[in-house]
């Protein structure tokens, strides 16, 4: 996960998560843990809690929009290894969670433009004017 995914967690809350059956780590080569999945189709699985009206999946733990893991990552079945911060998918979950900024800008971007105007950058510290000692 990404340091600005760990504060975001829409994308493991706004869709169903289906992926074919035999990612599932009761198919030999498979991965994903089955207790944490559902039977879609007799070919489809899903993360269980996304295949709901309110998508959560049982792996994500902490509060979306706040501090998040998921607890599989290493695991996690493909459909979560496709999405890219800031792509079209990442965008429509933050869209559907209310967490994109007034101008639409993903958490990721909101994240990349406050990281270049942290005090300690280069360009900031230049300005950065230090607050005159007593004893000067
Ligand atoms: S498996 Fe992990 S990355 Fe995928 S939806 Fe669940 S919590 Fe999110």
């Amino acid at each position: 996960m990404s340091d600005s995914c760990q504060s975001c967690g829409a994308c493991c809350a706004a869709f169903r998560v289906s992926f074919y059956w035999a990612e599932a780590d009761d198919a030999p080569g498979g991965h994903v843990p089955v207790t944490l999945t559902e039977e879609l189709t007799p070919h489809l699985r899903c993360m269980r809690g996304t295949h709901s009206r309110a998508p959560r999946c049982v792996a994500l733990d902490g509060e979306v929009g706040g501090a998040v893991a998921c607890r599989i990552y290493p695991q996690r079945p493909s459909p979560c290894r496709e999405v890219i911060p800031g792509d079209e998918r990442c965008r429509r979950a933050q869209e559907l969670r209310g967490l994109t900024g007034p101008n639409g800008e993903t958490i990721h971007e909101i994240s990349a433009r406050m990281e270049l105007l942290r005090p300690g950058t280069p360009d900031e510290l230049t300005q950065v004017t230090l607050p005159r000692k007593p004893w000067t």
